[in-house]
């Protein structure tokens, strides 16, 4: 796995803290590629991949549009991940509820306390009035927001839905509106 070096050197940090107070923190998935969210998102969209319990989602959800809001309930389109940045990282496990009793608590709780002294925020909190739009609550995934809070100044500045393509269901970008909804829906404090 990759990541850039500034938010890796963070992270060993906070991995040693973390160590000392008992709590393990291991990254699941770093930097990802264009092309292996790609195999991702295409994996899903044609029904090859479960999306949320949905066993073949090409085949219960026919209108493009709601199957892609389906997928954008976990995953993101091609090009508009946060991990394309090096930057982020998934920790642990890949469900909110290991973060929800036993160790997981202590490991959610540990990173809610700690986290941002080492410039880790979590961007996909719970939805809510003051995050009303974007992906579903990730407690797994944290972003180093020096770089990160800058990136996303930029993608607001420079990205738009029509960038999208090079990848099935890349047309749905448009009317969902990815970049306002999905890339800029974070909670305040990665801003
Ligand atoms: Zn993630």
């Amino acid at each position: 796995m990759y990541m850039q070096k500034l938010p890796y050197d963070a992270f060993r940090a906070m991995h040693a803290a973390a160590k000392q107070d008992g709590i393990t923190l291991k990254i699941l998935s770093a930097s990802r590629s264009f092309y292996h969210q790609k195999s991702i998102w295409e994996a899903k969209w044609n029904g090859k991949r479960k999306v949320g319990g949905i066993r073949n989602i090409k085949r219960t959800i026919k209108d493009p549009t709601k199957r892609a809001r389906k997928i954008l309930e976990y995953s993101s389109m091609p090009g508009s991940s946060r991990h394309h940045w090096g930057t982020d990282i998934d920790l642990n496990a890949f469900n909110n509820s290991y973060f929800s009793k036993g160790q997981g608590k202590k490991v959610y709780s540990w990173l809610v306390r700690n986290a941002p002294r080492y410039g880790f925020c979590q961007p996909y909190t719970r939805k809510d009035a003051s995050r009303p739009t974007g992906y579903n609550e990730e407690k797994w995934h944290w972003s180093f927001k020096p770089l990160a809070a800058s990136y996303t100044k930029q993608a607001q500045l420079r990205l738009n839905d029509n960038i999208f393509n090079g990848f099935d269901g890349s047309k749905t970008a448009t009317r969902i509106g990815i970049i306002n909804r999905y890339v800029l829906g974070i909670h305040a404090n990665c801003y």
